[in-house]
């Protein structure tokens, strides 16, 4: 049985494919946006045109940016000799959070997975290796300490061993199998601080 016209049923099912958004979250997120009035339903799908049209990898750290070089890779005051590896651009912004952090980043954009099939190539380790072949002084591995997390560090611990570069993996005590941009900045910075040589 059909509550709502078509319209308003495309709307609910658009927005209940976006993650976290259950069906009763969509139609009231659909209610929501047919009350707003039309300029700022308008500025809303721009921003969401406009993001998706711009935004892309930075050329040298892989963050998500809408410029070619990120503003912390441009940023002559961090040190670029310090690589922090990250698993996505949420977990950048949780340590930038921090405002603790000197060096730069590189963003994997995932982690290896044998179960779900993802595998070294389908993340962003080439290009770190490639970046590696520059000045570099550590490589702090900030994975997520999940299984695929832990799996990722090792395997990037490994690759990097022979380049002669050092190789630190921050501290537990960040909760298991927690996502990086949920814990809180003590313990960020805490998991910064405490890291140890791999
Ligand atoms: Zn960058």
């Amino acid at each position: 049985m059909e509550y709502y016209s078509g319209q308003i049923n495309r709307l609910i099912e658009e927005l209940s494919l976006l993650p976290g958004v259950g069906s009763k979250t969509a139609q009231r997120l659909a209610f929501h946006i047919l009350g707003m009035p039309e300029e700022n339903v308008e500025r809303l799908s721009k921003a969401i045109i406009d993001a998706k049209k711009n935004v892309r990898y930075c050329k040298c750290c892989f963050t998500l940016t809408d410029s070619e070089i990120c503003p912390i890779c441009k940023n002559p005051a961090r040190n670029h000799k310090q690589i922090m590896v990250v698993e996505n651009t949420r977990d950048l912004a949780a340590y930038e959070k921090t405002k603790k952090y000197e060096g730069v980043y590189h963003v994997l954009h995932g982690a290896i997975s044998p179960m779900l099939g993802i595998g070294p190539n389908d993340i962003k380790l080439k290009e770190l290796m490639k970046r590696l072949e520059g000045d570099v002084d550590e490589v702090i591995i900030a994975t997520n300490s999940s299984l695929e997390g832990e799996t990722t560090a090792m395997y990037i611990s490994k690759l990097i061993k022979p380049t002669g570069i050092k190789v630190t993996r921050i501290a537990s005590g960040v909760p298991v199998g927690g996502d990086l941009e949920y814990i809180d900045e003590v313990t960020l910075l805490r998991a910064l601080e405490g890291r140890a040589e791999l």
